[in-house]
């Protein structure tokens, strides 16, 4: 099997599976019968995205940005925008998904692109969080884990460009 040198599991298959499925079950009960807009942020939250929107039973929209902050396994402080939103976001209620909420600064940045695009609301969906990293500035409506100050991989998240298609979330030594 491909697994990443180094490295530990930290969530098996089977436990994230779970928790996608919660999640998905939330936002169809909290969203029914408004107009909603997924909007995944690129390219981390793909897989995360790809299985939370087949447990929201709702008609909604999938959109994606794409954004950057990471260089290799540390946080470059700056964000580039990839690819823009082209999507009108008046009037639709907004939930941004991420892979991971780290320092926040990815965040940040697109809360405030965001708020000029009028939408009806905007809630945060996040597959990991590292609380002790962001020190909870941010309401996070939607989480699947917490993890600690550490660089982990798989399930959509990389190193380099690699083990995005990994099943399970490993703790890797870079
Ligand atoms: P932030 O802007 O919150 O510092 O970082 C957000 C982005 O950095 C995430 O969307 C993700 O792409 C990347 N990132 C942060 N922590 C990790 C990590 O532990 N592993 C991987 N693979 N990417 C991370
Ligand atoms: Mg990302």
């Amino acid at each position: 099997m491909n697994e990443p040198k180094n490295s530990s599991i930290l969530f098996h298959e089977h436990a994230i599976k779970e928790v996608v499925a919660k999640i998905g079950l939330q936002i169809t009960t909290d969203y029914k019968g408004r107009s909603l807009v997924v909007l995944g942020v690129l390219k981390g939250s793909f897989v995360f995205l790809a299985d939370l929107i087949r447990h929201i039973d709702l008609d909604i929209e999938t959109e994606f940005i794409q954004l950057a902050s990471y260089d290799g396994a540390k946080s470059s402080g700056k964000v580039t925008l990839n690819a823009p939103l082209k999507t009108d976001l008046r009037n639709h209620h907004v939930i941004i998904v991420e892979d991971i909420i780290d320092t926040g600064t990815t965040l940040d940045y697109l809360l405030a692109m965001l708020k000029g695009k009028g939408p009806a609301s905007v809630r945060v969906c996040a597959f990991l969080s590292k609380p002790s990293v962001h020190k909870n500035r941010y309401t996070i409506d939607y989480q699947g884990f917490e993890i600690a100050n550490e660089f982990v991989v798989g399930y959509g998240l990389d190193y380099r460009g690699r083990y995005r298609n990994c099943r399970h979330v490993y703790q890797i030594k870079v």
